[in-house]
C-alpha cells in the first residue's frame, strides 16, 4: 500500500481519482510512443550528466554521443555559471538531494536536481528537457513547485522567504536563430504560500485516506473537465468518446438537438 507520496501522486490525485487509482494501486501501465520514449531517454540521460559533473567528473569526457547533450550542457555553463561553481565553505550543493517529510500518516518525497544550501538560502534547481517551456503559471501552481518548496521549507533551518525554486529549460531555442538558449523561472516563496499548500496537502491526504478505507472504487473526475477523452483508461472506465456523451448531456439537459448545435471544444 501506498504510504510515500510524490508530486506525481499528488497531481494525480487531484486530476482523477480514478486513474490514481488505476496506476498507483492497481499498477496498470500506460502506454508511451516513441517520442515520448526518446524524450525520457535524453532527459534522464541530461540529468545523469549533471550529476556527474556536480560530482566533479569531467563531462566533456563522459557526454554521450548526441551533439545536442554536450551543447546544452555548454549553453547552461555559459546561461548560469554560478550553477557548476563548487561549494563554498558554509555550503551544500548536492545533485539528486532526496528528503522525505512525514505528514497526515504519509511520508511526503523530493528528489532535487541540485540542491544549494547556505545558512541563509536554499535553491532547489530543476532541469528540465522539455523542447518548449510551458505557462509560468501553469509551473507555478504544479504539485512540484509546490511540493519541492514546502518540503525545503519544513526540514531546513530557514524562513520560506528565503527558499526558492528555478526550473532551467536546457533545450530552449532562440525562435530567430535556432540556437539553443537556456531559459528559467525562479518562484520565489513565502509564509503564506506555505500555509496555502499546507492546507491543501492536508486535504488531499485526507481524501486520500478516507478513499483508500472505502470499500468502493475511487471516484471518476467529473466529464465536464474533458480530461477522459485523452486518457488511455478511457475504454476500462466507460468514458470513450466522451464528447459525445457529453454533448448529449448538455442536450437533455437543455432540451437542444445535438445536431443543431456547432461542436463545442472541450
Ligand atoms: S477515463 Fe476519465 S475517469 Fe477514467 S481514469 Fe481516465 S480521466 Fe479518470
Amino acid at each position: 500500500m501506498i504510504s510515500s507520496l510524490s508530486q506525481s501522486h499528488l497531481t494525480l490525485l487531484e486530476t482523477c481519482p480514478r486513474k490514481f487509482q488505476h496506476i498507483f494501486l492497481e499498477a496498470l501501465a500506460v502506454p508511451t510512443g516513441p517520442d515520448q520514449q526518446t524524450s525520457a531517454l535524453w532527459g534522464s540521460q541530461f540529468h545523469l550528466l549533471m550529476q556527474q559533473q556536480a560530482l566533479g567528473l569531467p563531462i566533456e569526457v563522459m557526454a554521450p554521443a548526441d551533439p545536442e547533450m554536450s551543447e546544452s550542457v555548454a549553453a547552461l555553463r555559459q546561461a548560469a555559471p554560478d550553477l557548476f561553481a563548487t561549494a563554498g565553505p558554509s555550503e551544500l550543493r548536492q545533485s539528486e538531494h532526496q528528503r522525505t517529510l512525514a505528514f497526515n500518516d504519509y511520508l511526503l518525497t523530493v528528489v532535487y536536481d541540485l540542491l544549494i544550501l547556505s545558512p541563509a538560502a536554499g535553491q532547489i534547481i530543476d532541469w528540465k528537457t522539455y523542447q518548449r517551456p510551458p505557462q509560468r503559471s501553469w509551473l507555478e501552481t504544479d504539485w512540484q513547485t509546490r511540493l519541492y518548496l514546502y518540503v525545503l521549507a519544513e526540514t531546513a533551518a530557514l524562513a520560506p522567504e528565503q527558499i526558492s525554486m528555478t526550473y532551467w529549460f536546457v533545450r530552449s531555442r532562440d525562435r530567430q536563430t535556432g540556437r539553443l538558449q537556456p531559459e528559467s523561472y525562479r518562484f520565489g516563496y513565502s509564509a503564506r504560500q506555505h500555509a496555502q499548500t499546507q492546507a491543501a496537502l492536508m486535504s488531499l491526504t485526507q481524501q486520500l485516506t478516507q478513499l483508500r478505507q472505502s470499500a468502493a472504487a475511487f471516484p471518476k473526475v467529473d466529464i465536464a473537465k474533458g480530461r477522459c477523452d485523452r486518457c488511455p483508461f478511457a475504454i476500462r472506465c466507460q468514458r470513450a468518446g466522451t464528447a459525445s456523451v457529453l454533448e448529449q448531456t448538455v442536450a437533455i439537459a437543455t432540451g437542444l438537438d445535438v445536431d443543431s448545435v456547432d461542436e463545442v471544444v472541450l
